[in-house]
């Protein structure tokens, strides 16, 4: 199955084979195809003898099966026969019953829960899927099956009365029945639509590691014995079929089907010459309106059919291989008039072309109830025609199908193996090269240490999304390093070798792997162990270039390249256009050298981006002034995130603004990026151009997460400034304490080191800041949680250090103190839930407190309304006095603190504690545009605060009761990666009044006020 569809955009040239209206039976019973006699041939027949010790059981199924459409129910009886081929005595037998993954009280319902999905967990009669075993007999013996997974019952088991020696055999017969989900997944019905899929008793494999009796999760899928089938059904005459092998019996209903009346119709009937065992449909004895359909498939691990009376019917060619196409009346656009046929068909070549010839009679492509796509042998079930999911589905078909790994134990073998095909196919045709988009994905996931080995069995990963990011996009990562270690053409030999040596058998990671070392005539263990069973982090650094201009003209060069990493891979050294040399990648240090005819320009290591190298930085040459140079400027988008992956992005904006002292501000801003994610810096270098102003030049710089030290789910930074009257400088470090990518909690843990000084009292707010400073530092702990649409936050923050004041001219403590220690504790908890309709609870507590001898300066006060001036430094329209958004006639608010919002921003005392609640009704919700969601706001405020933030009302109290509550329009934006919450808020009711940040025009406890914030309340 995908996981996603690749891009189809890509131009695909199309080979549709002359379609021929009938196909004579195979020409050979024997599956290998007939060899030229070249030295190329000889080595692919030598290589496909070559599976010494290999065996496998052998099984045949025999099923009658009948449907009752209304309710959903298949009533079904088979006979296995079974084949002891291994050198062990078996005592037991299984069989999956994995129908009943979809139900509650299996363990995939189980895994649904842990991981926040509800699906089947909470399905009810009769919309669950079921597989009951009503009757067994083994060996002539009736007995009941246990099920050793219980509660799921996705494994049965039998204890043999009587002990299977090798080579004996064993007849199993088993009467059951059972019915598909409602919810479709992997199967699924709806209506008179069934898309039936591990929908029988199947046989558990038993191979060399035992039985692999393993219950279906849903990280993993299939593993069966290869068999032969003969499945004749019982079904309403007016069902149309598409079903893994041929038609040998009874009308699949394509004939009514077919779009073109002039199609002859295929059905292969004499495909299979083997004599079919009576009785067939003679033993169903149908009854009237009804038909019997019987299908044979052989050397297949699973039988799937689909039904649908409303399916249209198109056919196609590859070779021998007829190619089906089953859609719906609607889709004629989408997959009708020959598309979904002639993008089946191209897979079909391309895949031809890949590994060799397809050892099937046909492939049915249908479109079944769910998206997405699911693989089956002869049979794909897609949910649309796109030609990417199309290749997916059909490489499948040899991935999977004819080399048939165990999904559970070695994902990587199938969906990682076929989206390295479909990759390849894209790249093949025009499109860019799949590992472009894919490696900086993967990248992130390996420097942030989500990544877990490729070769972990199915359940063992994390959760299901870890699960489907290394089996899908990091192993077809390993792919392409392998394409890229023994380049494209070896690349080919070793899938062609591959398909020779073991299709129709099962396959392991030593299958492959000794085919590719064969074929290379490498040892490869160093890149499967790597790639597969650890997440290693590679980073190669260009140390030193020698230049040598020989007596002859050349040029001798002398390469030494550092391994910074514990990955290994070679490393290419080029130039711009040319690649000279390959390092091995192996020593800690290695020392390359090659001649070449004319002077090479600048090299660099790996130029075409090919060793998973996370920091590409360090791989040019260095020159003089310059350095490495491995940056690139632009004008800044402040909308956009432009990040590259070979370079580091320095994106330059003039700014301005204004405040009262240092006047019109003029400035330039840097932002860096790498990868979005490091060497993320901020500098700001301004001049103030008011008339009075002095300190007028201004600097800010941050710089954070150097690629260099890459620490993963960490966010560190370091700053330092002299702007506006202040100098400081800052250590932050940011952690992230969260167990799974797309679940459960986020929590934080943090510690910030902060020095801020006043160094010109111009500049600032009087009312916000003494001239003073501090030297503080503590830690910080947050968490996020979601359940369903119920967000649950709290953070609590400590900070603990040393205060002092200016000596000289402007000291405004009235207990005058040169350094004092304090502390500032500050904790907050808010939940925002929704009600009823499209109406939202919010609701936030709040407690803040400052210790220390003296009154606090007004800096390191709990604010009343909103952030202090340390959290509000770094923007320029709050940072000084008349600066655009502290402007006495506006009315902004910064939340946070206590988060009054309508209270004078200059208010602060030792200590607050505050409650706020709004109910928030929206008025729409999109998911494009500028104007993203609108909602109407209800807000009420209280709190209580220490008589130094604001006069007690009465006399002789030791504090302060506050409320407010107003109205409220909110409105959320998006422009390109930039997003933010406007909030235009009316204030009606603020007590006491005379506090109001609006309090100007002698208003009264009721009045019209407003304020504005470009930042979400709490
Ligand atoms: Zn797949």
């Amino acid at each position: 199955m995908p996981r996603v569809a690749r891009p189809t955009g890509a131009r695909i040239a199309r080979s549709t084979s002359q379609s021929r209206a009938t196909s004579p039976a195979r020409s050979l019973l024997c599956s290998f195809p007939i060899l030229m006699p070249s030295l190329a041939s000889l080595f692919l027949l030598l290589l496909a003898r070559d599976t010494t010790g290999y065996w496998q059981q052998q099984v045949s199924y025999r099923i009658t099966a009948s449907l009752d459409e209304p309710t959903g129910v298949l009533s079904g009886r088979e006979r296995i026969s079974y084949v002891n081929r291994s050198s062990a005595t078996l005592r037991d037998f299984y069989a999956h019953q994995y129908l009943n993954a979809f139900r509650p009280g299996s363990r995939w319902a189980a895994a649904d829960s842990a991981e926040g999905r509800d699906r089947f967990q909470h399905l009810g009669d009769p919309d669950y899927a079921f597989e009951r075993i009503t009757a067994a007999t083994l060996g002539g013996r009736e007995v009941r099956p246990d099920y050793p997974y219980a509660p799921d019952s996705t494994i049965a088991h039998w204890t043999l009365a009587r002990p299977l020696v090798p080579g004996d055999s064993l007849v199993v017969e088993v009467e059951w029945q059972a019915r598909l989900s409602t919810l479709p997944r992997r199967q699924g019905r709806r209506g008179r639509r069934f898309d039936f899929a591990q929908w029988y008793p199947k046989v558990v494999v038993y191979d060399k590691y035992g039985w692999e009796d393993h219950p279906l999760y849903p990280g993993g899928e299939f593993y069966g014995e290869f068999a032969t089938y003969d499945v004749a059904l019982d079904l309403p005459d007016d069902q149309v079929i598409g079903a893994t092998g041929v038609p040998v019996e009874g009308d699949p209903g394509w004939e009514k089907a077919k779009v073109d009346p002039a199609q002859q119709i295929d059905y292969q009937r004499l495909w299979y010459r083997s004599p079919l065992p009576a009785p067939g449909c003679a033993a169903l004895r149908v009854g009237a309106g009804r038909k019997c359909v019987r299908f044979r498939a052989e050397r297949v691990h699973h039988f799937a059919f689909s039904l649908n009376p409303q399916y249209r019917y198109e056919q196609g060619r590859f070779g021998d291989a007829v190619v089906r196409v089953l859609y719906l009346p609607e889709d004629r656009a989408t997959w009708g008039n020959g598309i979904a046929v002639r993008n089946t068909v191209t897979a079909l070549a391309w895949l031809d072309s890949l590994y060799g010839t397809y050892q099937w009679p046909q492939l049915t492509n249908v479109h079944r109830i769910e998206g997405g796509g699911t693989e089956f042998p002869m049979m794909i079930m897609d949910g649309s025609a796109g030609i990417g999911l199309i290749v997916h589905e059909t490489g499948h078909q040899y991935t999977m199908g004819q080399l048939a790994n165990n999904e559970w134990r070695e994902g990587w073998l199938d969906e990682g193996f076929t989206s390295f095909q479909t990759g390849w196919f894209f790249e093949s045709h025009g499109g860019p090269p799949a590992y472009d988009g894919l490696e900086p994905e993967v990248l992130w996931l390996d420097l942030e240490r989500w990544s877990e080995p490729v070769s972990f069995p199915g359940e063992r990963y994390r959760d299901f999304t870890t699960y489907n990011a290394m089996v899908y996009s990091k192993a077809q990562l390993f792919y392409e390093e392998l394409r890229y270690v023994v380049g494209d053409e070896t690349m080919r030999r070793i899938l062609r070798a591959y398909f020779a040596r073991w299709r129709l058998k099962h396959v392991d990671e030593d299958a492959l792997r000794e085919v590719a070392e064969d074929v290379s005539g490498r040892d490869l263990k160093w890149l499967f162990a790597q790639w597969l069973h650890d997440t290693p982090l590679f980073d190669y650094r260009l140390k030193r270039v020698e230049r040598h201009h020989l007596a002859d003209g050349r040029w001798r060069m002398v390469v030494t390249i550092e391994r910074r990493g514990d990955g290994r891979l070679p490393v290419e050294i080029g130039d711009g256009d040319t690649i000279y040399a390959r390092a091995t990648g192996e020593p800690a240090e290695e020392r390359v050298e090659f001649v070449t005819a004319a002077r090479p320009g600048r090299l660099v290591l790996d130029p075409r981006g090919r060793t998973h190298d996370y920091n590409l930085l360090n791989n040019r040459e260095p020159r003089v002034l310059v350095g490495r140079g491995a940056w690139t400027f632009r004008l800044d988008d402040p909308t956009r995130e432009t990040a590259r992956r070979d370079r580091l992005v320095r994106a330059w904006l003039p700014v301005a603004w204004s405040n009262s002292f240092g006047g019109f501000t003029v400035g330039l801003r840097e932002r860096t990026n790498y990868l979005g994610r490091y060497d993320r810096g901020l500098l700001v270098a301004a001049l103030a151009t008011g008339p009075g102003a002095t300190n007028r030049f201004d600097f800010y710089g941050r710089w954070g997460n150097p690629i260099g030290h890459p620490e993963p789910r960490t966010e560190t930074s370091m700053s330092a400034w002299s702007a506006e009257g202040r100098a400081g400088a800052k250590l932050s470090m940011d952690r992230s304490l969260r167990q799974h990518l797309d679940f459960g909690a986020d929590p934080h843990v943090g510690f910030d080191a902060l020095w801020m000084a006043t160094t010109e009292l111009g500049y600032l707010d009087r009312g916000l800041w003494d001239d003073a400073g501090s030297v503080e530092a503590g830690p910080w702990w947050s968490i996020t949680t979601r359940h369903g649409a119920t967000v649950l936050r709290a953070r609590l923050g400590a900070r603990g250090g040393v205060v002092y004041s200016n000596p000289g001219k402007g000291i405004v403590s009235p207990t005058r103190y040169d350094f004092e220690g304090f502390g500032r504790f500050t904790g907050e908890a808010s939940v925002r839930t929704p009600l009823w309709g499209r109406t939202t609870l919010g609701l936030r507590l709040f407690a803040g407190g400052y210790t220390g001898a003296s009154e606090p300066v007004r800096q390191r006060r709990i604010p009343v309304a909103g952030a202090d001036p340390y959290e509000t430094f770094t923007d320029p329209l709050l940072r000084s006095r008349g600066a655009l958004f502290l402007r006495p006639d506006f009315y902004y608010h910064a939340p946070g603190n206590a988060n009054l919002r309508a209270f004078r921003r200059d208010l602060g005392g030792r200590w607050a504690v505050s409650v706020n609640g709004e109910l928030t009704r929206s008025l729409g919700r999109r998911d494009h545009g500028f104007l993203r969601e609108a909602s109407l706001m209800g807000f009420a405020d209280a709190g209580v605060v220490d008589t130094l933030a604001v006069p007690a009302t009465k006399p002789g109290r030791g504090s302060t009761f506050l409320y407010e509550s107003g109205l409220g329009l909110v409105t959320s934006h998006q422009l390109g990666d930039l997003d933010w919450t406007l909030r235009f808020e009316v204030p009606l009711v603020v007590a006491p009044f005379q506090f109001a940040a609006d309090s100007v025009s002698g208003k009264g406890r009721f009045a019209f006020r407003w304020q504005v914030s470009l930042s979400p309340s709490f």
